[in-house]
């Protein structure tokens, strides 16, 4: 049991959700009517309220701004049929963002505040949760650095939010993607695992270069050679060859654990097909394809669930899919879509009841 904390309410005169779109709404673009907030000072959590979603005040010289110290998390909420709330594995991206938080040299959001706000928050927002097949409410939580002063060291105050959005269903269209070999998203000893603003920021001109020579994202290398896999764009990646699901192992650092990505890994065993989490090469990927044993490419992650990958190009090599085929990532997906939509019983405890 957490601790109960008692957090004061500010409802909205009126509510906005008659205004808003009850359905296909874009990603995060919508909020809902209320926010949580809480402010680190003196050492201590203070201020935890929930209340009407709204601008914030901020100082030019506030250090998020300057020196970048802002981590995030992304979490999607489902309602059943009957009316029933549930989150989808909170409790890991709770604990993911406190790694983030100590990362980055920020002080921990405690449980009591991160997951009894996000209970209490949804509570209240619950008519938000959009029910149709396919929508959820993406839930979004972010910490900041607040001091106002432009010298460079950890700030000493934070605020932390709860941010929820309706989200309707994300078309992941198959994907073309090219493999990284200027850009590095992340190396051994940096911020790679760590979900902080600054990894995004940093990811975005390969992803926009990618674009101009049409394709849909990259398919990031290691820092040194350029030739070990570690994530296509903001996701995880999986590949299956010889029917062995492999993905980039975490232990280097360089890779953000997914929350998807630790249930697809699940989901696989159950299936009964061999997982391998191990270092793999563009090389491997190369051989295998030439041999045709390179069956299904696939991203992993929160917004989309699974993407598809239809093409990998790398140098001048294209390596060409058909999704359509892919019996592993098709099967993967129905099972998590299952467990989401209650058609089967929650034999993990994932679905975290509101
Ligand atoms: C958030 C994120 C993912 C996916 O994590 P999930 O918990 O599955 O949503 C993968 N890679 C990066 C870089 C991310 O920031």
């Amino acid at each position: 049991m957490i601790a109960a904390i008692d957090i004061p309410v500010v409802k909205v005169e009126r509510s906005r959700l008659a205004d808003t779109p009850r359905e296909n709404m874009p990603f995060g673009k919508y909020f809902t009517d209320h926010m949580l907030e809480a402010d680190y000072v003196d050492g201590e959590w203070k201020n935890v309220t929930i209340r009407p979603y709204q601008p914030l005040m901020m100082s030019p010289s506030m250090a998020a701004l300057h020196y970048g110290q802002a981590i995030f998390e992304g979490i999607k909420a489902y309602r059943d049929t009957s009316g029933n709330a549930y989150v989808f594995r909170p409790y890991d991206n709770f604990a993911r963002f406190n790694r983030s938080a100590e990362r980055m040299n920020m002080p921990a959001v405690p449980e009591e505040i991160f997951m009894e706000g996000m209970r209490k928050l949804i509570a209240m927002d619950k008519d938000w949760i959009p029910a149709l097949k396919d929508h959820s409410l993406y839930i979004r939580p972010v910490m900041f650095a607040t001091d106002t002063m432009l010298g460079v060291r950890p700030s000493e105050t934070y605020k932390f939010l709860i941010l929820l959005s309706p989200t309707g269903p994300y078309y992941a269209a198959p994907m073309k993607i090219v493999v990284e070999e200027t850009y590095t998203r992340a190396a051994p000893g940096g911020v790679g695992f760590s979900k902080n603003a600054g990894n995004y920021g940093g990811s975005m001109l390969a992803a926009t270069k990618a674009r101009q020579e049409g394709y849909d994202q990259v398919l990031w290398t290691d820092a040194f050679e350029h030739k070990w896999l570690q994530e296509v764009g903001m996701m995880n990646v999986f590949f299956v060859i010889g029917n062995v699901a492999i993905t980039p192992s975490l232990e280097e650092g360089t890779i953000l654990a997914g929350v998807t990505r630790d249930s697809v890994i699940t989901i696989l065993r159950e299936m009964g097909l061999k997982v391998e989490e191990r270092r793999i090469s563009i090389d491997e990927l190369l051989e295998a394809y030439g041999k045709g044993t390179l069956q299904e490419a696939f991203g992993t992650g929160t917004a989309a669930v699974i993407a598809m990958i239809k093409e990998l190009k790398y140098k001048d090599f294209h390596m060409n899919f058909d999704p359509g085929k892919f019996k592993v990532a098709a099967e993967v997906k129905q099972r998590l879509a299952d467990i989401r939509e209650a058609k089967v019983p929650d034999v993990h405890g994932w679905m975290w009841k509101i």
